[in-house]
């Protein structure tokens, strides 16, 4: 447990959290829709610094991230609760649990050290609400050489960003739909701070990030509005950064909705090619065309993907061999082509 940043006393004495959009209000000894952020005794305190429900090494293409360090292996971890309510959480027995509730274990960059990994993930749940946590690790990270990753909804303050973010490499941003009804509806959020933070991220800072949008037929899969977030990111964001649509799966409390066919995804993907997005993929399905990375100017494959796994790598440096310059962070090393088992963790 921590004393917290970014909170202020009202005139009422309740505390006003501006960590995130959803500005909870806490009178003493209560805790806000996250769960882990709590008044106690007038003070606002992180309750879940330094634990971790669990940690996995997971390759870096399952965070999605296609054009950061592929075929690397990232160390994940996440805290509990959530300052999201979605529906359809696939993570929901991490992200609706109370600290209590769930396994917690300590969480530090050393453990990347030992397990011998480039990256760290602050995952699962979503890393904003752990925010003091996620600057001090990433800052001892990234003085030990390792990137770290925030995978995440993109729902945090213009307050917060800066800080939050400031030693971050990468991130996956979840794009949930793009319209407000169902935002508010299947999240209880909104659509425009996550939209606000795209933007932060493409035009203030030199994170590296990846959009993904999780499509649930009847709900966020209509062709007309994947061409409006297409031709958004194209306008605001450029066409260079990577665009997944991943299939969902029955979950928590929409156990109604049907997986999504493998059909809406390859469709989103041309509709995405269409608007001028260059690299585009399929998440949650096997597609080899959809996980594949081409080159944009003469469309040989670059890398080629089997999953998670590299099959096939040519990208040299940053570059197609054509000479095309490819949007990413890549090593000049070239990944192994398959992916070792999965490893025990050293902890
Ligand atoms: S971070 Fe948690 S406590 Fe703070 S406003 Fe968001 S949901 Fe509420």
């Amino acid at each position: 447990m921590k004393e917290a940043l970014w909170w202020h006393k009202e005139d009422d004495g309740r505390i006003l959290c501006t960590l995130c959009p959803r500005f909870c209000r806490m009178g003493d000894g209560q805790a806000g829709f996250c769960y882990i952020r709590k008044n106690i005794g007038g003070k606002l305190y992180s309750l879940g610094y330094g634990t971790s429900t669990g940690f996995a090494i997971d390759p870096i293409e399952k965070k999605p991230l296609n054009h950061f360090l592929p075929g690397s292996e990232i160390l994940s971890f996440g805290t509990a609760g959530c300052n999201l309510g979605c529906r359809f959480c696939q993570n929901w027995s991490i992200s609706k649990a109370k600290l209590d509730e769930a396994q917690s274990l300590s969480a530090s960059p050393e453990q990347a050290i030992r397990n011998q990994v480039p990256s760290i993930a602050f995952t699962y749940n979503d890393p904003v609400i752990w925010g003091e946590f996620v600057i001090d690790i990433s800052r001892i990270a990234r003085e030990r050489g390792i990137k770290s990753v925030m995978v995440t909804a993109g729902y945090i303050t213009p307050e917060a960003r800066p800080e939050v973010y400031r030693y971050i490499d990468a991130a996956n941003v979840d794009l949930k739909a793009f319209s407000e009804r169902f935002y508010h509806k299947l999240t209880f959020s909104h659509l425009d701070p996550v939209l606000d933070t795209l933007r932060w991220l493409k035009h203030e800072t030199d994170v590296w990030f990846e959009i993904t949008n999780l499509m649930i037929s009847g709900e966020n899969d209509d062709p007309d509005e994947t061409k409006r977030l297409c031709h958004w990111v194209v306008e605001n964001l450029g066409d260079s950064v990577p665009l997944h649509f991943t299939a969902f799966h029955p979950d928590f409390k929409l156990m109604d909705k049907p997986r999504t066919p493998a059909a809406t995804l390859t469709q989103a993907r041309r509709i995405a090619l269409s608007a001028g997005i260059k690299y585009c993929y399929v998440g949650n399905v096997f597609d080899d065309e959809g996980q594949t990375t081409f080159c944009p100017a003469c469309h040989r494959v670059l890398i080629r993907r089997s999953w998670h796994d590299i099959m096939e790598y040519r990208i040299e440096g940053n570059h197609c061999p054509c000479g095309q310059e490819i949007s990413g962070r890549f090593t000049e090393r070239r990944p192994a082509p398959y992916r070792s088992a999965p490893r025990p963790i050293v902890q």
